[in-house]
């Protein structure tokens, strides 16, 4: 035990640490190693629903899993939650791993989960993940530049919360400014962005691939054009996890597809 300058004896200060961390796409393979060196020696491991399956199998048994992943229609009080809990095992000296999907700082909420650990003088490091605004089309075979078709992207989101927490997309200023636009949490907005984009000014025949559940065995890849995708993601029966990529770098999905699941 350690003296405080009153006398009074108190605990010693014992610090843990939070890596907050991206666990990638869905591929289990796409997690850096960095992500699995933590994953073997954090005491918790905090996680999301957007991890992979076979990631968390491989968390040791004496390690505490947890699953924070959002509660429906009550994403305020969960990020508390959240907080809190990392907060807690912090002060415990634990070694915490924050897990989410893709990249943490992209659409992650990683940031402000780094604000709260900072305003609370907890040591944080960010380890960085293969984000699935990338990997997803990668996976599609669409690059998101190209000398050709593409010197520019855009990386938004098309959810607007229910707490309207986010910054609204300016889709008006966003058509013609780049030559890709990247949407993800899309998929239930499609219809307006579709029409928003053309009411912008692009075509309804400029090309639009939607990879859903991109990297992973269920991968599915819906094609077409500002004109036709809407119908085709009904026809498909398209849900999230998706992202949706427009400009003529789509286009190449029909050359460059690879991915084959086993
Ligand atoms: N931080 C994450 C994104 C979190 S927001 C990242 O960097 O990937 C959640 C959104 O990410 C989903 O709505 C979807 O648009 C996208 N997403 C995540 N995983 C995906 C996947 N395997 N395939 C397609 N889209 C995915």
């Amino acid at each position: 035990m350690e003296k405080g300058c009153s006398g009074v004896e108190r605990e010693p200060v014992k610090k843990g640490k939070v890596f907050i961390c991206g666990a990638g796409p869905g591929d289990a393979d796409l997690a850096t190693v960095k992500a699995m060196k933590l994953l073997k020696t954090s005491d918790v491991v905090l996680y999301d629903r957007l991890v992979s399956k076979r990631i968390l199998d491989q968390i040791p048994a004496r390690s505490r899993k947890i699953y924070v992943g959002r509660a429906v229609g009550d994403p305020t009080t969960h990020q508390t939650q959240t907080n809190q809990m990392m907060l807690r095992y912090a002060k415990e000296g634990k070694q915490v791993l924050r897990l989410k999907g893709g990249d943490p700082f992209v659409f992650g909420r990683g940031a402000e989960e780094a604000e709260f650990l900072q305003s609370h003088r907890i040591w944080f490091e960010i380890v960085p993940g293969i984000t699935s605004a990338i990997a997803s089309p990668a996976y599609a075979g669409v690059p998101l530049t190209h000398r050709k078709y593409s010197s520019s992207v855009a990386i938004v989101t098309g959810h607007e919360g229910a707490e309207k927490e986010e910054l609204a997309v300016r889709w008006d200023k966003l058509a013609g400014a780049v030559d890709t636009i990247v949407v993800l949490m899309g998929i239930g907005q499609l219809a307006q962005i579709a029409h928003d984009l053309v009411k912008a000014g692009m075509k309804k025949s400029d090309k639009v691939v939607i990879i859903e559940s991109g990297t992973t065995k269920e991968q599915r890849v819906i094609r077409g054009t500002l004109g036709t995708i809407v119908k085709a993601s009904k026809k498909a029966a398209l849900h999230p996890p998706a992202v949706i990529v427009v400009g003529k770098v789509a286009g190449l999905a029909d050359k460059l597809a690879w991915f084959r699941q086993t």
